[in-house]
């Protein structure tokens, strides 16, 4: 196989042996490197090489104007299209951008394709002007400017008056825009090809000029090479196949068969078209499931082939979808060696990106030098921040979360490596440039970081600085706003601004462009040509891409002043995709077998082409992933040494722990992985500090303010005795316990704000509160026995090693009145006051099994053991939903729809049981199992370890 741009050094060699004077012009840089190398393969001793330049640079020849970047381009289009919409102060800089770059795009276009901006903006929203227009226009432009306009003279809704408003102003704004850059000798790349393609074209480059590999020209790329062949001077090698150039059926040839009716162009096309593609080939078509799938089989099938002694410089991999560059390296870096890669990361995909998000969002919820814990926490779990110094940062991250800050003074965060100290600063709009500036730099002398990271930064810091020069706070945020409010619209503006920018940045690789494996984008292949082609991701919307981009320019006018459409885009992508396999010799196209929950991503439809039209002998393969799983194994952990100590451990009586807990116990009823996984491996979840209390935390709430109500008042009476009396006025009280506790918790001196959230919690929390104090103050007089009392154990004596069971509690509250003692239990949840029978409460299988009971069964039991309990009747009983809000208090639980009045006598029963649980718990020989009742799953937090739903 020929490569064509070696048939072309061929060529010239042969027609211009004195190639000094000769300029060959290609489409881009990629393809003047390969035909460089071509040519010094051809050469006997060194030479000069002739002119070797791309399209760009040879318009670049004609002109002497500077073209600017786009985000230099769009900031002064904001600025002329303010002043000729007379737009004063409503549309900042980073609202504008999208538009901005969107307008200019199509002045590009418009300029590039020759077409006069003033027709495509006409205004044809009444039937004059319309009628007008027709006298200069063909049929079919007729046409379609009426599909377009006809409905605008119907009825003007408010969205078409809009649009009518601006579009009446684009002539001006265009004709501004390119008269402003003129005066500084500025353009854009479509200005530049249109003033020259328009120009005299009198002082063209002197000597030969051979056009290579060109498709899908330009007007003003057209009116150029014209110029040069009309002299005398230019010459056209057309990189073409006779397959898709004569069959007119074929898109890939659309553009071959217009330059054929071309009084100039087509004489350039040779009689002898070459037939490459139809040459017998291997070619296989592979499907495999999402974009992991294909990069295996395709990593898995490259090797194979390099094994069989595939040559990696004769091979190419083509991505049409970015997306894939990392799997694909990822499956490459095992089997090759050497690769290059012609092709962008994105830049919206690395971990920096990711780090500027966050720090946007810690300075803007910033107040007064304080930051929100929640901010500071995903900060120093960012892995370049863990980087820097891993054990000050979880250690902060725990302290955060084990002291619920809610809010952090900044200077805390200060301390430790430099990265710290710039991250945590408290900064204003004014400094973000400064303050993004300063963490790159910081990031980059990190040694941790690899080379890769620091490229990563390395490509943040440049587009700062260039963001510095450009964007400024005045075009942020106007002036009306508060300074608060302006702080946080500066930093909203830098971020919509920065996220269009990243968006469409990719950081090249940089590779060795001629040796290894190649990988690259579609567009890069051009007149390029490998023995060895892959390409993946030949679904619809890939290859050819979907959709098209966004344009001021409806598609109708488009079609009417010839202007590039989705059709010319798919046919651009068919020559493509054609002309890489016209001298390929081994072809392995994959695709996606899986198309996505819309139905869309189907398998190419240049594949269904190959398939039917090409006539070649395709193998076609789909992999199937043979969907076999594994079977659940039950989990089962052994009462090894480990979880013997740890039970040991749970049960010692020291300063810190007391034993067993109701709840640690109540969980292993559940199930004793459950209680495994939470009492003995100790494995947490991540405690996050909410901004505000949330759901969970209602009863921690409650139970603080009722305790403090009643130490209050025992405190006041100096004796125990709650008359109805001491709870007149509770409410103010109470609203001012709960004040005080979200004061404590934000660690903030001045007022509470409540909304959100917090506001919720208040009014439950209140009105959990306020039915607990009407129903005492009915039940008033009686007497506080205890609140929140703690320091109560009960030992039990059992077979297996340490030979007694421990275990404690705190009890919510004890009340006492006319031989009544009450032991309480406050729950805010949907807990049930009945149950059916004592052994249920032991039962982990049973469905309705009452936890809340056998809890408070348990305090009961721990107050009997520590304090005599003769001739009382002991109820324990909860105050809850379940009876708080009924007009009057019903006390106490039910086993059989009977109510118990006095625990007394099943306090056999239970210890018997619980006796009989405690030697299950310490049996050596029992192991840890998950429970058999999946309802107890529902709320585990070990759910995905179990592989529970
Ligand atoms: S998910 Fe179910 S089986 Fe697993 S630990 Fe939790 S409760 Fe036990």
């Amino acid at each position: 196989m020929k490569q064509f741009l070696y048939e072309l050094a061929e060529q010239i060699k042969k027609d211009h042996p004195a190639w000094e004077n000769l300029t060959v012009v290609f489409p881009n840089r990629r393809a003047v490197l390969y035909f460089r190398h071509h040519l010094s393969q051809l050469l006997e001793k060194p030479a000069f090489a002739p002119q070797l330049i791309t399209i760009e640079e040879l318009f670049a020849r004609h002109s002497q104007v500077r073209v600017p970047d786009k985000l230099e381009l769009v900031h002064r289009l904001y600025h002329i299209y303010g002043e000729v919409m007379k737009r004063t102060t409503t549309e900042t800089f980073d609202q504008f951008y999208f538009w901005g770059e969107m307008l200019l795009r199509d002045f590009d276009e418009m300029d590039k394709y020759l077409v006069s901006a003033e027709q495509v903006f006409r205004d044809l929203s009444n039937q004059k002007e319309m009628d007008a227009a027709f006298e200069y226009l063909t049929e079919q432009q007729i046409e379609f400017l009426e599909s377009f306009w006809g409905p605008f003279q119907a009825n003007l809704t408010s969205n078409k008056k809009k649009f009518l408003d601006t579009w009446r102003h684009l002539p001006a704004v265009y004709r501004e825009f390119r008269n402003s850059l003129s005066t500084e000798n500025l353009a854009y790349d479509g200005m530049l090809q249109r003033t020259v393609a328009e120009g005299p074209l009198d002082q063209l480059v002197s000597g030969p000029v051979v056009f290579a590999g060109f498709n899908a020209l330009t007007s003003a790329e057209e009116k150029l090479m014209t110029a040069y062949l009309t002299k005398g001077t230019g010459k056209v090698r057309w990189d073409v196949d006779s397959y898709y150039l004569n069959d007119t059926a074929q898109e890939a040839g659309v553009f071959f068969r217009q330059y054929q009716m071309h009084a100039v162009l087509g004489k350039t096309f040779p009689k002898d078209i070459p037939g490459n593609f139809s040459r017998p080939k291997n070619v296989s078509i592979l499907g495999a499931s999402q974009l992991v799938g294909q990069a295996k089989l395709m990593a898995q099938t490259v090797g194979e082939l390099l094994a069989k002694g595939m040559i990696p410089e004769e091979t190419l991999i083509v991505l049409p979808d970015e997306k894939m560059l990392l799997p694909v390296l990822h499956g490459l870096a095992v089997e090759v060696k050497t690769m290059n890669v012609t092709m962008g990361f994105p830049l919206a995909s690395t971990p920096v990106f990711n780090l500027i998000e966050q720090l946007a969002e810690l300075q803007v919820n910033q107040r007064e030098s304080r930051f929100n814990q929640r901010h500071v926490l995903a900060l120093l779990g960012h892995p370049y921040v863990l980087a820097a110094d891993p054990v000050l940062a979880s250690g902060r991250r725990k302290e955060i979360v084990e002291n619920k800050k809610f809010t952090v003074p900044a200077e805390e965060m200060q301390i430790g490596p430099l990265l710290f100290g710039v991250i945590f600063q408290p900064i204003s709009g004014q400094s973000i440039i400064g303050y993004l500036h300063d963490i790159m730099y910081a990031l980059g002398g990190l040694p941790q970081l690899t080379a890769l990271d620091k490229e990563y930064v390395l490509q943040f810091l440049k587009l700062i600085n260039r963001l510095g020069e450009v964007w400024t706070v005045e075009e942020a945020a106007y002036n009306e706003f508060p300074p608060a409010k302006k702080e946080k619209e500066i930093w909203k503006s830098f971020l919509r601004l920065f996220r269009q920018l990243v968006r469409a940045q990719k950081i090249p690789f940089v590779g060795e462009p001629l040796s290894g494996l190649q990988v690259m984008g579609v567009l890069e292949t051009r007149n390029l040509d490998f023995k060895n082609v892959f390409i993946l991701s030949m679904n619809e919307g890939a290859l050819p891409a979907g959709g098209h981009r966004s344009s001021y320019v409806p598609f109708t006018i488009r079609k009417a002043y010839q202007l590039p459409t989705t059709e010319h885009q798919d046919a651009m992508y068919a020559y493509l995709f054609y002309r890489i396999l016209q001298r390929a010799e081994n072809v392995y196209l994959f695709y996606n077998t899986e198309t996505d929950v819309l139905g869309q991503g189907e398998k190419s439809r240049f594949l269904q082409q190959l398939l039917f039209e090409s006539g070649w002998n395709i193998k076609h393969r789909v992999l199937q992933t043979a969907v076999q799983p594994t079977p659940l194994r039950a989990i089962e952990i052994p009462k090894d040494e480990f979880a013997l100590q740890g039970l040991e451990r749970l049960n010692e009586v020291t300063d810190s722990s007391k034993g067993i807990s109701p709840s640690a116990l109540n969980t292993y009823v559940q199930c004793s992985l459950r209680f495994y996984f939470r009492y003995i491996a100790r494995i947490k979840e991540l405690e996050e500090v909410d901004d505000d209390i949330n759901a969970r935390s209602f009863g921690l709430l409650l139970h603080h303010v009722m305790q403090k109500f009643y130490e209050g008042v025992v405190a006041t009476n100096k004796n125990k005795i709650i008359e109805p009396s001491d709870l007149n006025h509770a409410e103010t009280v109470i609203d001012k316990l709960i004040n005080e506790y979200f004061i404590h918790l934000s660690g903030t001196k001045g007022e509470v704000v409540y909304e959100g959230q917090r506001l919720i919690v208040r009014e439950v929390v209140m009105s959990f509160a306020e039915a607990i104090l009407r129903h005492d103050k009915a039940y008033a007089p009686f007497t506080i026995e205890g609140l929140e009392k703690g320091g109560l154990t009960y030992y039990a004596k059992i077979s297996h090693a340490p030979g007694q069971a421990v275990l404690s509690g705190t009890i919510d509250r004890l009340d006492l009145k006319d031989n009544v003692l009450r032991v309480i239990d406050y729950k805010t949840g949907g807990d049930k006051l009945e149950f059916s029978s004592i052994e249920s409460l032991f039962d982990g299988e049973d469905k309705s099994r009452n936890k809340a009971v056998f809890q408070t069964f348990l305090y009961a039991l721990l107050y009997r053991a520590n304090h005599p309990v003769n001739g009382l009747q002991l109820i324990p009983g909860l105050l809850t939903r379940a009876n708080l809000f009924e007009e009057e208090l019903h006390f106490g639980f039910s086993m059989n729809k009977k109510p118990i009045g006095d625990m007394t006598p099943f306090v056999e029963q239970f210890e018997s049981l619980l006796k009989r649980l405690l030697e299950e718990l310490f049996n050596p020989e029992i192991p840890f199992r998950q429970t058999r009742n999946e309802k107890n799953c529902e709320y585990c937090p070990y759910r995905q370890i179990c592989y529970r739903n």
